[in-house]
C-alpha cells in the first residue's frame, strides 16, 4: 500500500483566492480533506470530485469535534495510504494547534508538509489599510491570543511587557474577552487613549472595522454588535488613514447581489462580484444539458467540412461543443477551412481557449446585430452556415441569415431546463430589503427565476434589477418586472460595470 501523506495547509484568512498557489495545488490532488470552520468552504471547489471531505467544526454541541477526535481522523486517513489535506484557517502555525498534529504525524511515521497561509492578523491590516509596521510609528508587531488554553494555571501573556510595547499588538480570539484585555493593559500602565481597532470578517464582503481608544473599544464593539471572527489591533497603527481602506471603498463593497445563471455560470459570476467587494448569492435557475449525443448534432458534425461558416452564440455552446469533440477523440482541426463567428467577446474568448480565433465578432453582442453585421461584412449568398446554439434561442438570427441568402442549419448543442431553488428564503430576504440587486444574464434565466419568485415581491421591494441586454430586458418586461440598469456591453463584465455605474 502506498504510504499516506499529510499536508497541514493554511487556507488563508477568508476569501478563497487568498490561499497560496502551493495550498491550491495540494488541494487539487487530495484524497481526503479535513477542514476547519474558518477555512472557506469555497476552497473545496479545488478538490477532486471523489475526494473525501470531512468538516471538523470545533464548537459546542452535536456534530462538533474535539482536537483529540481530529487527531484520530487525521492519522486514520493517512494510515489508509491517503494524501490528506488538513485545511486550517489563516496560517496553520498561528494559533492553529499545528504542533499537536505535526508531532502526531512524526510519531506515527507519517511524512508531512506545512503549507503556509496568510494569517488573519496580517490580512485584516492589509484589507483595512491598517498598516502594521511603519518606520515612523511601529518597528515591531506581536501576535497574542486573547483566549488562552483552558485550565491554564498562570497566564503566559506578559501584560506588563505588552502595556509598555512600542509597536503594534494584534490580538486573536479576543472579542469575548475584550473588556478584560483592555483592563489588563491599562492596569499595567497603557494609556486608555491608545488607538485600538477591531476588524471582523476580514477580507469578506461582510468585513467591518470599529475604531475607538483602548478605554472604550470593548463597549463600542458591544454597541456595534461585533462578532467573531475578529482581530484587535492596538497601537498607533490602529489610528490609520481611512483613505487607505481600499477594500471597503470598492463600489460594490457590502452590496448583496443575486446571480441567477446555471451553477457553473453563477460560480464564475460570483467570483467577479467578490473581486469587486460585493457579496454574491448564487441562485441557480437553469441547468444546461448537452444535446451533443442527439442525431441532429451528430449529423452536422459528420458533414462539418461542408460548412462555410460556423456560428457560436454563447460560451456554453463552445464549451459543450469542444467537450464533445474531446470525447470523440477530435480537436479544432474539424473546422478545416470553415470560418468562425462568435456573438461576443466572452464567446470569442472561450473559442480562443481551444485555439480557435473567431473570424467575426460584431461590435454589439446580440443575435440580431451578429446577423446584420455579418451580412454587411460578408456575402453569404448560397453559403452553408451552421448555427450551434441553445435549443431555445430565438428565430431572429437564422431568419436574417436566410434572408441574406445563406443555407442555414440551426442545430441545438444544448438545452436549458429550469431548476428549482430555495425560493422562500430568497423572497423573504428580498422583502426584508437584504438584497441589493438581482442580475439576469439571459432571457431563459429571467423566465426561470420568476417561475419561483413572484414578480410583485420584487416590484414591491427596494431590490434593483440588472439585465445583460435588450433581449433579456424584453423578457423581464414581459414578466412585469422593471429593469433598473441594462449593460451596454452584453457580457458579465458589462453587467457588473452597469451596476457599479449605478453608484456613480
Ligand atoms: N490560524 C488562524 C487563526 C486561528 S485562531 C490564522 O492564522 O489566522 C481564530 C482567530 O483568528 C479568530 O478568533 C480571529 O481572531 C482570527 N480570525 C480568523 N479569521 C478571521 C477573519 N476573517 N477576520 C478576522 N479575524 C479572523
Amino acid at each position: 500500500m502506498t504510504k499516506g501523506f499529510v499536508y497541514l495547509v493554511g487556507a488563508g484568512p477568508g476569501r478563497a483566492d487568498l490561499i497560496t498557489v502551493r495550498g491550491a495545488e495540494v488541494l487539487k490532488k487530495a484524497d481526503c480533506i479535513i477542514y476547519d470552520k474558518l477555512a472557506n468552504p469555497a476552497l473545496l471547489r479545488f478538490a477532486p470530485k471523489d475526494a473525501e471531505i470531512i468538516p471538523v467544526p470545533k464548537r459546542v454541541g452535536p456534530g462538533s469535534f474535539t482536537q483529540q477526535e481530529i487527531n484520530e481522523v487525521l492519522i486514520e486517513k493517512a494510515a489508509e495510504g491517503k494524501s490528506v489535506v488538513r485545511l486550517k484557517g489563516g496560517d496553520p502555525c498561528i494559533f492553529g494547534r499545528c504542533t499537536e498534529e505535526a508531532v502526531l504525524c512524526a510519531e506515527a511515521g507519517i511524512d508531512f508538509e506545512i503549507v503556509p497561509g496568510v494569517t488573519a492578523g496580517i490580512a485584516a491590516g492589509d484589507y483595512t489599510g491598517i498598516i502594521l509596521t511603519d518606520r515612523e510609528y511601529s518597528s515591531q508587531v506581536v501576535f497574542v491570543t486573547g483566549h488562552e488554553a483552558e485550565g491554564k494555571q498562570k497566564s503566559s501573556i506578559d501584560w506588563d511587557l505588552l502595556a509598555r510595547f512600542r509597536g503594534t499588538i494584534v490580538f486573536y480570539m479576543a472579542v469575548g474577552n475584550l473588556g478584560f484585555i483592555a483592563k489588563q493593559l491599562m492596569d499595567n500602565g497603557m494609556a486608555g487613549a491608545t488607538p485600538a481597532a477591531v476588524v471582523a470578517d476580514a477580507t469578506f464582503p461582510t468585513q467591518r472595522v470599529v475604531k475607538a481608544p483602548l478605554a472604550a473599544i470593548s463597549d463600542t464593539c458591544k454597541r456595534q454588535e461585533i462578532e467573531p471572527p475578529a482581530v484587535v489591533v492596538i497601537g498607533a497603527a490602529a489610528d490609520s488613514d481611512m483613505r487607505l481602506n481600499w477594500f471597503m471603498k470598492k463600489p460594490l463593497f457590502g452590496k448583496t447581489i443575486v446571480v441567477t445563471r446555471d451553477v457553473q455560470g453563477n460560480a464564475r459570476f460570483a467570483a467577479k462580484i467578490i473581486q469587486q467587494g460585493g457579496s454574491p448569492i448564487e441562485f441557480p435557475t437553469i441547468e444546461i444539458r448537452p444535446l451533443t449525443r442527439a442525431n441532429e448534432f451528430l449529423r452536422a458534425l459528420a458533414k462539418f467540412s461542408e460548412y462555410d461558416w460556423v456560428i457560436f452564440t454563447s460560451a456554453n455552446g463552445v464549451l459543450i461543443f469542444f467537450d464533445c469533440l474531446c470525447e470523440l477523440g477530435k480537436d479544432g482541426r474539424v473546422f478545416g477551412s470553415a470560418k468562425v463567428a462568435a456573438i461576443g467577446s466572452e464567446t470569442a474568448a472561450k473559442l480562443a481557449e481551444f485555439g480557435i480565433k473567431a473570424d467575426f465578432v460584431p461590435d454589439v453582442f446580440t443575435g440580431e446585430e451578429l446577423g446584420k453585421q455579418l451580412l454587411k461584412a460578408e456575402n453569404l449568398r448560397a453559403k452553408a452556415v451552421l448555427l450551434l446554439r441553445s435549443r431555445l434561442a430565438s428565430e431572429e438570427l437564422p431568419e436574417l441569415l436566410r434572408q441574406g441568402g445563406a443555407k442555414v442549419d440551426d442545430v441545438p448543442v444544448y438545452d436549458i431546463v429550469t431548476v428549482t431553488g430555495r425560493s422562500a428564503r430568497l423572497v423573504e430576504k428580498i422583502a426584508q430589503g437584504k438584497i441589493d440587486w438581482l442580475t439576469f444574464a439571459s432571457p431563459s434565466s429571467a423566465k426561470a427565476f420568476f417561475e419561483h419568485i413572484p414578480p410583485d415581491s420584487v416590484s414591491s421591494s427596494s431590490v434593483k434589477v440588472a439585465s445583460i441586454g435588450p433581449v433579456t430586458s424584453e423578457q423581464l418586461r414581459k414578466l412585469d418586472v422593471s429593469v433598473d440598469v441594462e449593460s451596454s456591453e452584453h457580457t458579465i463584465d458589462g453587467l457588473l460595470e452597469a451596476i457599479e455605474r449605478a453608484y456613480g
